[in-house]
């Protein structure tokens, strides 16, 4: 039996592989940027920030404009709903500082996986 139950909290030997050759970011990176939303004049690129929280095990991708915008410091586990110890990989899919809509670049709209038969099932408030 190789389900997650036997794994005792430890990594998979792929996952301890991935993380040996995963570069320690050091914190210095972690800028905080101001409240409020990253805007276009912000943007550094499009970042894929893959997590796995320590404690629950989750894997969840947040998709950034900011190379150093989400750490694991600073980033909420969805399922523990607070900042927990994790493993954070981070992959740059494209350094265009503009918003490219012609295809020729990868931009988030393009690898969030939600699928033509993907149901909407909350929209944010309006004011
Ligand atoms: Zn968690």
């Amino acid at each position: 039996m190789n389900g997650d139950s036997d794994r005792g909290g430890r990594n998979a030997p792929h996952e301890d592989a991935l993380a040996a050759r995963t570069e320690m970011l050091p914190l210095e990176e972690l800028v905080q940027h101001p409240a409020g939303p990253v805007t276009l004049d912000d943007r550094e690129g499009v970042f894929a920030h893959s997590f796995k929280c320590a404690s629950c095990q989750l894997e969840y991708v947040v998709m950034s404009w900011r190379r150093s915008r989400h750490r694991a410091a600073n980033t909420y586990c969805p399922e523990c709903g607070e900042v927990t110890e994790k493993m954070h990989w981070r992959a740059c899919l494209s350094d265009s500082q503009e918003l490219v809509t012609d295809g020729t670049c990868v931009e988030i709209f393009n690898v969030v996986p939600a699928g033509r038969d993907a149901e909407l099932i909350d929209v944010p408030k309006t004011g």
